[in-house]
């Protein structure tokens, strides 16, 4: 699928990192964060402390929204639950979305008081992604301390059902409420300024079960048993060959099933993961696994002494899928984040990963993922911390990426 340029029209002002840099709006917009740090790590905090586990963002999306009517930009909340704030463009046909996602991996029950160890934040969710939440309006802040109204419409938005089986599915509205007029899409996620996400990493998600009659450990013995189909399905597909190269990854995630050690099962259930850098490899290690299962089934039924009892039934069901995609290396997104990048003296290097840019990549819309600065760890851990010296780094390089691409309306535009 082609990807459709982010490259201003002609006649639109240059996209060079050093000539937007010089322009006196855009400078004070970049001197805002490190005038405000403080301001930035409390908001940070203050929403890492509200619980988000995916499909349960409703609080969190609440106080992002607060914060931007607070800067004075209008925001609204989609039928999922997406919080988008506008900061209208001289042209508002066109629009550059950067986004953050609201959810964590962590279930409501989980402590996320922030604690401070010296000059480290520690919490669930402090990195993945407090850091995206409060860059995103750190960034609205800045545009407005500077004044800078832009050529093109800029989309800030903190979206919902990033992580795990929420399935990037806060970025799929985004993406086809706005679809036909995003030019570009920057994802801010984590922490960091090592990295730009050019490539989507495709996985899917898949659930297998297996149902049979179930019965006594001793009296039934011989009747056909799930776990034992799931077992010999499994060992099956683990021995399947898969390249090093394109990188192709397989994961048995979480299993399920049985009641007790002495009763044979009725049901079994195993969750697995597979990614690739190549959606042909993950097509066929997909099929591989149904033919595993499969091949499971029937062993297990020929080789049960009694199948008057009952059979087994077996389905594999999709839980999960993000495609694949890549922007191209005549990016007008990835010349804007470069440029950037020469004008701040900082060096990245390019990633393939599994992020909300999948969706627009896969669509042929130009994406990026980068993380929003600062060091941090621990992802997905309760031991996640976040360090923020010299975030104001990673502010200043989004700025100036999404301002390369969004532009800046001429004066007679204002
Ligand atoms: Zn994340």
């Amino acid at each position: 699928m082609p990807i459709r340029s982010s490259a201003l029209p002609q006649g639109a002002r240059s996209l060079t990192s050093f000539s937007l840099a010089e322009q006196p709006q855009v400078r004070a917009a970049m001197d805002w964060f490190a005038k405000n740090l403080k301001w930035i790590n409390d908001l940070q905090s203050a929403l890492t402390e509200i619980p988000a586990p995916s499909f349960q963002e409703e609080k969190r999306a609440a106080a992002v929204r607060a914060a931007f009517a607070a800067e004075g930009l209008p925001a609204q909340t989609d039928k999922l639950g997406n919080v988008i704030a506008e900061l209208r463009g001289a042209n508002d046909k066109e629009c550059i979305l950067i986004a953050a996602h609201l959810d964590t991996v962590f279930p409501a029950e989980t402590d996320v008081k922030v604690l401070r160890e010296g000059d480290r934040l520690v919490a669930p969710g402090i990195s993945d992604n407090g850091t995206g939440l409060a860059a995103i309006v750190a960034l609205a802040r800045a545009l407005q301390a500077g004044k800078i109204r832009p050529q093109r419409t800029i989309l800030f938005a903190a979206n919902v059902g990033e992580e795990g089986e929420g399935n990037l599915r806060g970025m799929r509205a985004l993406i086809d409420a706005y679809g036909t007029k995003l030019r570009a899409v920057i994802v801010l996620d984590g922490s960091g300024t090592d990295h730009v996400t050019t490539k989507a990493l495709a996985s899917r998600r898949l659930e297998v079960t297996i149902t049979g009659p179930g019965g006594h450990s001793w009296s039934d013995f011989g009747m056909v048993n799930p776990i034992n189909a799931l077992v010999r399905g499994s060992v099956r597909f683990i021995n399947t060959k898969i390249p090093v190269s394109p990188r192709t990854t397989f994961n048995l995630g979480q299993v399920e099933g049985g009641t007790s050690v002495n009763s044979i099962p009725h049901e079994a259930k195993l969750k697995v993961d597979l990614r690739s850098e190549s959606e042909d490899e993950l097509v066929r290690l997909e099929s591989a696994l149904r033919d595993c299962i499969a091949t499971g089934v029937k062993d297990e039924t020929d080789n049960a002494r009694d199948r008057s009892k009952g059979k087994l039934d077996w389905k594999v069901e999709m839980i999960g899928s993000r495609p694949g995609g890549e922007l191209t290396a005549d990016s007008a997104l990835l010349a804007s984040l470069r440029a950037a990048d020469d004008y701040l003296g900082n060096q990245s290097r390019i990633e393939r990963s599994s992020t909300d840019a999948n969706i627009p990549l896969s669509l042929g819309i130009e994406a990026i993922a980068i993380g929003a600065g600062g060091n941090g760890g621990g992802a997905h851990s309760l031991q996640e911390w976040y360090e923020p010296a010299g975030r104001e780094l990673g502010l200043q390089r989004a700025l100036l990426t999404l301002l390369g691409v969004a532009g800046i309306a001429p004066e007679k535009a204002r």
